[in-house]
C-alpha cells in the first residue's frame, strides 16, 4: 500500500503527514500522484474520523485501469538492510492484527523534492523513476507509520482497549482475565516515543501513580479541573481520596492563544467550556512529570500544544 505522494502543490507528503495535517488545521489536498512515475492517486483513510479506520493504517491508491509505469510499485527502495529484531517481538509482530501509529516523532517541515507534477511533457522514463525511489529510500528506509500528534496514538490505544473489551465478552473473561487481555494486546503493539523504544502498554502511565524514574511518556487522568489564566492553563487531577500513594498531577502550559491551528483552537474551547461550567475533563498529556518544588505538586509543564489530549469526562 503506497504511503507516499506528491500533492497539487508538487510537495512530497506520506499518507500519516496528510492525516495530521488534516486533523491539526483542517488542510485537505484534492490531487495526489505516485512521486516515482506521477500516475494519479486518490486518497484511502485520510480524509474522515472514522472509527472503524482507527485500526488501519492511511495510504495512497490508483485510479481503477491505470497502473503505475514499468517497474514502480508506488514504493521507495530502501537500501538499507532491515534492523534484526529480537525473536519475540518477531513473534509478536505476525500476531499483529491491526495497523495503527508506531512512532511519535516531531512535526515534518514541509519539502520540496520535484518540480509541480504533470508540467513536464515527458514522462519520467525507468531510469529516472528508479533514481527517485533509491532517493526516497534513503530518506524513508524502512518508513513506518507515524504521527506527531497525540490524539493519534490515545485513539489507537482506545480502539485497542475497545477491541480486546470485546474479545472478552466473547470469551466470558472475568474481570482480572480481562485486564490481562487488555496489557498483553496493548504490550503486543510497539510505540516509539521520539525514540524511546516502549509499546502501547508501557507508554502509558496513570498521572495520579508516581513514576519512578525521569523518562516522558503519555500520562493520562480523569477528574481534570480546568484553570485558564492569562497565559496558559492548569489542569489538575486530584488524587483520588483514601488511595495509598496516590498523587494530585497537575498539566501546566505556559503560552498566549494567538493565531493558533484549529485543533489548538478546539483545544482552548474545550477547556475554556470546562472552566466556565465547572466540568471536570479527562486528558492525556505526553512529558515528563516531576515534583514541583514550589507547589509541591507533580506537574508535567506541556512543551507543545499537540502533546494534549482532552475530552470531557
Ligand atoms: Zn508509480
Amino acid at each position: 500500500m503506497p504511503y507516499l505522494a506528491l500533492t497539487e502543490h508538487g510537495t512530497e507528503k506520506t499518507a500519516f503527514d496528510c492525516r495530521d495535517e488534516f486533523r491539526r488545521d483542517g488542510t485537505r489536498y484534492t490531487t495526489f500522484s505516485c512521486p516515482f512515475c506521477e500516475v494519479g492517486y486518490f486518497a484511502k483513510r485520510i480524509y474522515g474520523e472514522d472509527d472503524e479506520d482507527v485500526g488501519k493504517a492511511p495510504h495512497f491508491s490508483l485510479f481503477p485501469k491505470k497502473p503505475h509505469i514499468g517497474d514502480c510499485n508506488g514504493e521507495p527502495i530502501a537500501l538499507e538492510e532491515p534492523k534484526k529484531k529480537d525473536k519475540d517481538v518477531a513473534k509478536r509482530v505476525e500476531k499483529r492484527e491491526y495497523e495503527i501509529p508506531e512512532k511519535f516523532v516531531q512535526k515534518k517541515e514541509q519539502r520540496l523534492v520535484l518540480g509541480t507534477p504533470g508540467t513536464s511533457s515527458v514522462a519520467p522514463n525507468g531510469d529516472e523513476i528508479r533514481r527517485r525511489r533509491e532517493v526516497f529510500g534513503l530518506i524513508y528506509g524502512n518508513a513506518r507509520y507515524t504521527s506527531s500528534l497525540l490524539q493519534t496514538f490515545v485513539k489507537a490505544k482506545n480502539f485497542l482497549v475497545k477491541q480486546a473489551f470485546k474479545e472478552a465478552k466473547e470469551k466470558a473473561l472475568t474481570d482480572k482475565d480481562r485486564s490481562r487481555l487488555i496489557s498483553d494486546i496493548t504490550a503486543s503493539y510497539p510505540l516509539e516515543l521520539f525514540g524511546q523504544i516502549l509499546n502501547y502498554n508501557s507508554a502509558f502511565w496513570s498521572a495520579n501513580t508516581v513514576k519512578n524514574g525521569a523518562s516522558e511518556c503519555i500520562f493520562h487522568a480523569k477528574n481534570g479541573a480546568v484553570r485558564i489564566r492569562s497565559n496558559g492553563f492548569e489542569i489538575v487531577s486530584l488524587a483520588p481520596p483514601g488511595v495509598l500513594n496516590k498523587v494530585t498531577a497537575i498539566v501546566r502550559y505556559d503560552g498566549t492563544a494567538d493565531e493558533l491551528p484549529k485543533s489548538h483552537q478546539r483545544l482552548f474551547e474545550i477547556l475554556r467550556s470546562a472552566a466556565n461550567a465547572a466540568r471536570h475533563v479527562k486528558w492525556h498529556a505526553y512529558g515528563h512529570m516531576s515534583l514541583d518544588a514550589s507547589s509541591g505538586l507533580y506537574t508535567l509543564p506541556l512543551i507543545n500544544l499537540d502533546y494534549l489530549f482532552v475530552e470531557f469526562a
